[in-house]
């Protein structure tokens, strides 16, 4: 599918990627018309554009914070090493930090790119929190929810028709809804929460406390701002219900919220 790189998809993924709905209601699609080499295609075209683009997405350099980096990655790898990641090894799982202390906000590619803004990881309390919300991230990808999505949002006949070049101007009409800002290509709520019992099932093979996810949504009930990724989302209330059933589920085991390794990590950040 060599001519899945066509700009304007790559513009589709953006916006979807960057999205911050979900589609109330709606059941995830087992149906996915992309391989996945396609969703590994579109997470680095995505990763090109962001890189592209500093005044938008001002990563933050490696070599100037090896530290905040080194973080970033031992807390990735925990979860890596659990092995229940379908992709663990055909993902790249790079992890970059946005320099934007404003923005409670992360997010996945396909393919596993991710990107973590400094202002989430400034306003968590401790390891847990946010190796919960690697988590969540890492399974969209694992799960490959973004490709489902975009097959079911816009038919497979329709991008069958757009990859095959017989339907420009359906690719006129997708990209001008878009830009309008419509949020079908969002997750679904049902994805959501499979996201979330992901985070809980793979926290549960490490030493994190397992509901690390959970102490984020309660968070949030004394935030400022609902954080961009989560405005629409099910509501934290059910979704902590839900982890907390997980957790339960699986056995209860209570594990460790590493605040002063976290405390450490926010440090090492400018
Ligand atoms: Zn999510």
């Amino acid at each position: 599918m060599k001519t899945l790189m066509k700009p304007v998809l790559i513009a589709i993924l953006m916006v979807f990627v960057l999205a911050s709905g979900c589609n109330k209601g709606s059941d995830e699609s087992p149906i996915n018309l992309f391989s996945v080499e396609d969703d590994i295609e579109f997470g680095k075209s995505v990763e090109a554009e962001i890189a592209a683009n500093p005044q938008d997405f001002p990563v933050l350099d490696k070599a100037t914070y090896p530290e905040a980096y080194q973080h970033l990655e031992r807390i990735r790898d925990s979860i890596l090493n659990t092995g229940l990641l379908y992709y663990e090894d055909k993902f790249e799982w790079k992890v970059r930090i946005i320099r934007d202390d404003t923005m409670l906000n992360a997010f996945a590619t396909p393919g596993g790119y991710m990107y973590f803004y400094t202002g989430l990881i400034k306003y968590l309390d401790d390891e847990s929190q946010f190796a919960g919300v690697m988590a969540h991230e890492m399974s969209h990808a694992d799960l490959r929810h973004s490709t489902s999505m975009l097959t079911k949002a816009y038919g497979v006949q329709m991008l069958l028709s757009i990859l095959l070049g017989q339907a420009n101007s359906q690719l006129a009409d997708i990209v001008a809804n878009l830009a309008y800002g419509l949020g079908e290509l969002a997750y679904s709520r049902t994805m959501e929460y499979q996201a979330d019992e992901k985070a809980v099932e793979y926290l549960y093979q490490t030493s994190y406390d397992a509901r690390g996810i959970a102490g984020f949504f309660l968070k949030l009930d004394d935030a400022p701002q609902t954080p961009q990724f989560l405005s629409t989302h099910p509501s934290p209330e059910n979704r902590i219900e839900k982890i907390n059933e997980k957790w339960t589920e699986l056995g209860g085991k209570e594990g460790n919220t590493y605040v002063e390794s976290y405390e450490a990590f926010k440090a090492s950040l400018p």
